[in-house]
């Protein structure tokens, strides 16, 4: 009974690709964000369900929910589940292939692998560098303080010190916690007037932690912000990790992407120099949540802080000259992650990803032009594709454009206050929808 037959199956797959086409015809015109229960459905019979009823219910409780991949959505950051993806995730949960250990599917782990050089060379990373397919760029940063731990201090060492800003990701002081760091091991280096990392005070608090018995090891520079999009001093960064001997992790989980556009690659400079790298496909390359990765400058220490074996993996061949994704990362059975990103860059080429992340530049620069002009709107500093901006009664204002159903966006604090804050990202967003919500904003004003 486990075992459609192949008529059940072709219903069941008209079924739900019924479904998919209404659902995707239907982004342009859905609401932004709709009202839901929190009510538990029964739970499963003795027997079986019908699939047609079974979608209806999944119907209406996937229609009580914020519309992240439709082109209205300006909140957080966008992740639009990229049809080719989709089809890729089917191909990939249909084959069912292991990919921990690189012997059980050699050819499928060299195409995975082969996405991972390819983001490699991106970043200009050497020989030698590597990395792993993580579920988000919050796993990728455990993995990158665990290796920057073992790789710095040897054993763990409760002195042992991380130096971020008051802008880093909550993602890094988790890691560091789940690591054994607490909070008093976490330095807030002050930021300058861009909100950007003061490299000169960061040097300052190392020597003076030092003198104190301290032991710097990690400094985080994020490549994109997640409250303002701004980037920090990446070069300035690497060259005071360099000659104190801290590891350098760059937080590129939103700002990585946009090193394929020309404009990104200045913006960046000085990421190619970190010792690791978080980045979120599921952000900046539009493809469905759970898609991150972490690429190391050097993959054998990524190794060294995660190999581990059993004796019941005695069979298995390491010899194949790929890497045991096993190896580089704390999931020993995992998604074969690697085709949901390699399908989408073949299929519809790399320009093709540049084009879009520039268009989404474009329209974030056009926002905030047209923002500023409006009578009462403030818009302060911002990077990349998220802008920010305040009026005289922002809480409202957001309120209101939540209300009004059109739109989904979301707020920050900066400088302790209440800030607006949109990210333009979805790969189905273009410039009637920012127009609209530019409209919005002005006669909210008038
Ligand atoms: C989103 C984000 C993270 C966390 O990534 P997840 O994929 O949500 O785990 C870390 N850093 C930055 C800068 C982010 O924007």
């Amino acid at each position: 009974m486990l075992q459609p037959d192949r008529e059940t199956r072709a219903e069941w797959t008209k079924t739900v690709t019924a479904f998919v086409e209404e659902f995707i015809e239907g982004l342009e015109a859905a609401p932004a964000s709709s009202p839901g229960t929190a009510l538990l459905p029964p739970p499963p019979a003795e027997t079986p369900g019908e699939l047609g009823a079974l979608l209806d219910t999944f119907r209406t409780a996937a229609g009580q929910a914020v519309e992240t991949a439709g082109p209205r959505y300006l909140a957080y950051f966008p992740a639009g589940g990229l049809y080719s993806s989709v089809l890729a995730e089917f191909l990939a949960q249909t084959t069912n292939r292991y990919t921990g250990v690189a012997s059980t599917a050699p050819a499928l782990v060299a195409l995975e692998q082969s996405v991972i050089r390819w983001m490699c060379d991106l970043f200009e990373l050497p020989a030698g560098s590597g990395g792993i397919f993580t579920t988000g760029a919050s796993l990728a940063t455990l993995s990158a303080v665990h290796t920057a731990r073992q790789d710095r201090l040897g054993a763990h060492d409760p002195n042992g010190t991380i130096y971020v800003t008051a802008h880093t990701h909550h993602c890094v002081a988790k890691a560091a916690h789940i690591t054994g760091f607490p909070s008093e091991r976490i330095r807030v280096v002050p930021t300058d007037a861009d909100l950007r990392m003061d490299v000169a005070q960061a040097r300052a608090m190392i020597t003076e932690d030092r003198a104190h018995g301290l032991r710097p090891f990690l400094i985080v520079g994020t490549a994109g912000a997640t409250s303002t999009g701004i980037v920090d001093p990446l070069d300035d960064i690497a060259t005071l990790a360099q000659q104190e001997g801290l590891w350098f992790h760059a937080d590129g989980a939103y700002g990585g992407a946009f090193q394929l556009t020309e404009r990104g690659r200045a913006t960046l400079k000085g990421i190619t120099r970190a010792d690791s790298i978080a980045w979120d496909p599921h952000k900046s390359l539009f493809l469905p949540y759970g898609t991150g990765v972490l690429l190391v400058r050097d993959e054998s220490r990524l190794r060294a802080a995660h190999v581990a074996d059993g004796d019941y993996l005695q069979d298995l061949d390491h010899g194949t000259g790929l890497p045991d994704y096993a190896d580089l990362g704390p999931e020993l059975t995992r998604e074969f992650r690697g085709l949901r990103v390699w399908l989408p860059l073949h299929l519809h080429g790399v320009a093709a990803f540049r084009e879009a992340l520039d268009e989404k530049h474009d329209l974030a620069d056009h926002l905030r032009t047209e923002l500023a002009k409006i009578d009462g709107v403030e818009v302060l500093k911002s990077g990349l594709t998220v802008v920010v901006f305040r009026g005289t009664d922002s809480e409202r204002l957001l309120k209101d454009i939540n209300g009004s159903g059109r739109f989904f966006v979301s707020s920050t604090r900066l400088d302790g206050r209440f800030t607006l804050r949109m990210c333009v990202l979805s790969h189905r967003t273009h410039r009637e929808h920012v127009d609209e919500v530019i409209d919005f904003v002005r006669r909210w004003r008038a």
